[in-house]
Order: structure tokens, then sequence, then C-alpha cells
């Protein structure tokens, strides 16, 4: 069961949700047939969270990640359940440049998979499988415990305020998923006062990030080339990847191209807070000399996206977050399962909703 908690018995337990990607919604999702009310707040205006999609002029761009690898078989199985319509495969690879911007063909040759109307549907159907309500545009900004039993950590309640001072809950469970330093401050602000919470900040804030940003540019022509995507290896390049959304089914209309581009950590970090129209041309040179053809300094729109907590680079120290889930208090995402990559969030969130509806059965 996943409802509203405005809808839920006193009886059902409660499980508030903090963040609406791919690590939360599996966790809504594996939670689907538990006796659980999952509440999910989120403060964007849509969900999935850096599997991203816009859509402009005809287009579907995904402009945080590219793809969902299809690695194993139960991501597969996964994809397949959430229904195949609009279920599409990228056919051609992806190959490699260096610093140089020497292409070379490259052997990352797995199953990548989208949709037709973008890869949030990875989330969109998670949560509509489960029938989870989202609440969007809802920033959390504090956790609250409430009615802590120091002796047995039993009577844990926990309620959430969003920036608005609205409050929710209470639950009987909390699972946290923004990226780790933006769950490290809403640690920092919780009266949760509790032995563990020290070297549960110092932990989570502990992981670091790479910053990417992101500039889209569409032109009104298109080549033709061999691969769907570039990547630079050796990172010597101020581009970090480069692909063609028009080799996703449904993406960009006959005749057109979009381009999304990953600028390096170093390059995206020096220049985060420039306007896009103070780095475009730049970005567009280093493109058209990238692929030796000079209609790419000449897009007729372009779009842009700063990703400031793109990448963990490691994992947390998951010895230090699980001592938190006697309380009743859970972690899930891309830097817990320790791999930047939407089957790890994905799994690693649905594998802490198994965890949370064993706790509260
Ligand atoms: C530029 C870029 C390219 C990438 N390319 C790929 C790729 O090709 N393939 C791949 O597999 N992975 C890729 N990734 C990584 C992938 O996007 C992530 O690993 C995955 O989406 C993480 O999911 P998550 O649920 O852990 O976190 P998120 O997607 O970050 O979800 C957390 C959610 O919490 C919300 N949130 C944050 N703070 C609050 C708050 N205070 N209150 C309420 N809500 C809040 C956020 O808005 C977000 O929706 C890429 C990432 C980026 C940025």
């Amino acid at each position: 069961m996943s409802d509203s908690a405005e809808q839920a018995d006193g009886s059902t337990p409660r499980l508030g949700v903090v963040g609406a990607g791919a690590a939360g919604a599996a966790a809504a999702y594996a939670l689907r047939d538990a006796d659980v009310a999952v509440t999910v707040f989120e403060k964007s205006g849509g969900v999935c969270g850096r599997a991203a999609t816009r859509r402009r002029d005809g287009c579907y761009y995904d402009h945080g990640a590219n793809y969902v690898k299809e690695a194993d078989e139960r991501t597969a199985a996964l994809l397949e359940e959430l229904g195949t319509e609009g279920l599409v495969e990228i056919d051609e690879p992806v190959w490699t440049f260096d610093g140089e911007g020497t292409i070379e063909p490259g052997d990352r040759e797995s199953t990548k998979r989208t949709w037709t109307e973008g890869i949030t549907q990875l989330a969109k159907r998670l949560f509509d499988r489960a029938g989870t309500t989202v609440n969007r545009r809802t920033r959390i900004d504090e956790i609250r415990a409430r009615g802590t039993d120091r002796e047995t950590d039993a009577e844990t309640r926990w309620g959430l305020t969003d920036t608005e001072g609205s409050e929710y809950g209470p639950f009987d469970a909390l699972l946290v998923t923004p990226p780790a330093p933006q769950t490290a401050e809403l640690l920092r602000a919780t009266d949760w006062d509790d032995a563990r919470r020290e070297a549960l900040v110092d932990a989570v804030d502990a992981v670091p990030y790479r910053t990417i940003r992101t500039v889209v540019l569409h032109y009104p022509f298109r080549e033709s080339y061999p691969w769907y995507g570039l990547v630079n290896p050796d990172r010597e390049h101020a581009i970090g990847w480069l692909s063609r959304e028009e080799c996703k089914p449904g993406h960009v209309p006959d005749g057109e191209s979009l381009l999304v581009v990953q600028m390096s950590p170093a390059w995206s970090t020096e220049t985060y807070d420039d306007a896009l129209a103070e780095i475009e041309s730049e970005v567009c040179d280093r493109v058209a000399d990238l692929l030796g053809e000079d209609r790419y300094r000449d897009p007729d729109w372009t779009d842009d996206q700063g990703w400031r907590y793109a990448l963990p680079d490691s994992a947390v120290d998951a010895e230090a977050i699980r001592t938190a889930e006697d309380a009743r208090l859970y972690f899930a995402g891309d830097w817990v399962a320790g791999e930047g990559r939407v089957p790890s969030a994905l799994w690693n969130g649905h594998e802490t909703g198994e965890r949370i509806g064993a706790a509260l059965d």
C-alpha cells in the first residue's frame, strides 16, 4: 500500500521520504504491496532528480543522466515490468576522445535504455505503479524527532518541516535521499538529540562530489556519425561527454540535432556561476573543433543546467549510516551505493525500501 499521509488510517505505519529521485521512487515501489503509507516530498516540480528530462520545440532531452545502462537481468526485468510502451534502446555505441580531441571507437557497447518521453519516465512509472502521491515543490529544511524513547528507540517518530514552515508527520520511519551534502545539511538541522548524530553528519558530509555543467545545443540540421556519445576517459579535455539526443527514438524531429554537452568537473566548477550567454560561444567552439564541423559554432537555441552535486566520488561509510536504522532513520541514493549511476541509486533505494518494509511489518 502506498498513499498520501493524509489518507492513511491510524493503524497503518507511515513512511516519509525526502526526494523523488530514482532511489526514493524505487523505495516507494518496493513497498507497493506492504501495509505502509508512503508520502514523498520533492523540492522540484518534477520527479527523477538528476535523471532529468526537458521538453522544448518538439524535442525531449535528458540533460542529467543520459540513459539507464541495462547491465544486469534484474534491471532489464524491472524496466519491462514498468511497461514496454515508449521504452527505447540507443543502438549506436559510445566512442572516446582524448585531451587532444582525437576520437576513437570505444568498446562501451552495453544496452542503453531511455524512454521516448525521456528518462524521467523511470520515476514516473515507479511512483505510478506504487500509487504514491508525491508532494512536489516542497523543500524540506528540517527533520524533527518526536517522542524518542532513549532506551529502546521504539517510539521514535519523525516529523518534517518545509521551507514555508508547513509541518508533516508524524512518520514511523524516515527515508532521506538527497545528495550527501544536502542530506548532511538536513541532519545538521535536526533536533534529534542522539549520540549517533555527530558521527552520522561527519560520515555523510565526507562524501566527495564532482560538479558538472550541462550545455544543450540545438541545430536545424543533422550530421550522421557512427556513435551516439563521446566520452573523454583521460579527463584532459574541457568537454567530458557529448551525445546526440537524436539517437534516442522520439527525442528530436527529423532533420534536426540536439547535442548534450557535459563539461569537465574543473571547467564546470570554474564557470559554475557564469550566465549561459557568457560561456555558450566557448562551448560551441570546443564542440565544433572536436567534431571538425564549423556549423556547430552557431546553434539555433541553447539551454543549460548546473549540477553542483553531480556525481559522488566514493561511498559513504555504510556502518555509520546503518546505526541510525535502529531509530528508523534511513538513507538511500547513489552516494550510499557508492556509484553515481541510475541503477545503483535505483537498487539501493529498492533494497532500503525492503528493509523498511520488514522493520515496519
Ligand atoms: C550530468 C549528469 C550525468 C549523468 N549521467 C549518467 C548516466 O548516463 N547514467 C547513469 O546511470 N547515471 C548518470 N548520472 C548519475 C545519476 O543521475 C544519479 O546517480 C542518480 O540519478 C541518483 O539518483 P538518486 O535518487 O540517488 O538522487 P537524485 O536523483 O539526486 O534524487 C534526490 C532528489 O531529492 C530532491 N531533494 C534534494 N533536497 C531536497 C529537499 N531538501 N527537500 C525535498 N527534496 C529534495 C532532489 O530534487 C532530487 O529529486 C548522471 C548525473 C549527472 C548529474
